[in-house]
């Protein structure tokens, strides 16, 4: 099936980033937010990525204009899906946000239309029951600064239909991204399997005194040849996020991670180093 009519459900950090994206690659593109306010937001949030796709892509300014200037903007949900083939939800990480959401938009979608959640942590089975149609929703997660991290984990659960998969990676393929498949539903997709451990182990070493944050960055560096090493890499992320998640663990009583958490936060939030977005973390910028 094509897409050709995407309406994309939350236009944060995210879901503006996916609508201007899928724009830019020219389908018709609705963007649903629920109030005034936040459709305001949205706008100012894609003049900025207007910007960077000049500079990162060397996009021309009628091309980024065409973007921006071909969307359709609605705080109305039975409107904005009226004729959608496709709805990507990106609507805020919480789950009761989320089945509302789905529970209205299972209401109001026309029965052709294909349900996609960009949720970074949670799984499609939470969802699937909710949607009213869970042979056609799965999960399309998509990276921070979309258009120059192109990836997309395109993940069902155990009802959805292969062909409804199969036409979600291609569409995937279709708006610019390196589409990776994923046959089973798992916490973290790829990419957060394997990078969460990677960097739990590294603070581990570190809060034990085994080594220093530079020699372990070293030795993954020099030994696989990859660019960064892991706290490198928490410097790019943020350490606001390695924090909170081991905040998180170290209240289900995991006592490593309790460590882990108060070392960050002593050492680097309440100093203001959250990484490379202030200048310090790790490493300084
Ligand atoms: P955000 O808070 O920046 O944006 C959420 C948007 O949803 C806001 O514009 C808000 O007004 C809107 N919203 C709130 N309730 C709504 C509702 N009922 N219906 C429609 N819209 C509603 O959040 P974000 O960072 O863009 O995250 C959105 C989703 O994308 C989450 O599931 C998150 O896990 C995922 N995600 C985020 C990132 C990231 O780096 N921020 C990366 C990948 C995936």
């Amino acid at each position: 099936m094509e897409f050709n009519n995407v309406t994309v459900a939350g236009s944060g950090v995210l879901g503006s980033q996916i609508a201007f994206q899928v724009s830019y690659k020219g389908f018709n593109v609705t963007v649903y937010d629920i109030n005034d306010e936040a459709v305001s937001a949205a706008k100012t949030r894609m003049e900025k990525w207007q910007q960077r796709y000049k500079e990162d892509l060397k996009a021309t300014d009628a091309e980024v204009k065409e973007a921006l200037n071909s969307m359709h903007f609605s705080t109305d949900l039975k409107e904005a899906v009226a004729d959608a083939d496709l709805v990507i939800e990106a609507v805020p990480e919480k789950e009761a946000i989320k089945l509302d959401f789905y529970q209205k938009l299972a209401e109001f979608a026309p029965e052709k239309t294909i349900f996609a959640s960009n949720s970074s942590t949670m799984l499609p089975s939470q969802f699937a029951e909710t949607t009213g149609r869970p042979d056609q929703f799965l999960m399309l997660h998509f990276a921070n600064e979309i258009w120059k991290n192109n990836t997309a984990e395109i993940m069902k659960h155990a009802g959805t239909d292969m062909t409804v998969f199969d036409d979600v990676v291609a569409f995937a393929k279709q708006i610019g991204m390196v589409a990776l498949p994923i046959y089973k539903e798992q916490t973290g997709y790829i990419l957060n399997s394997l990078l969460v451990p990677f960097l739990d182990a590294a603070q581990n070493l570190l809060v034990n005194d085994v080594a220093d944050a530079e020699t372990i960055d070293k030795t993954w560096m020099v030994a696989t040849g990859a660019p960064r090493g892991p706290f490198a890499t928490l410097d790019v992320i943020g350490i606001r996020t390695p924090y909170n998640l081991a905040a998180a663990k170290a209240e289900a009583g995991d006592e490593k991670a309790e460590r882990v958490a108060s070392f960050l936060k002593e050492t680097y939030l309440d100093q203001e180093k959250f990484g490379i977005e202030s200048g310090e973390g790790f490493y300084k910028y």
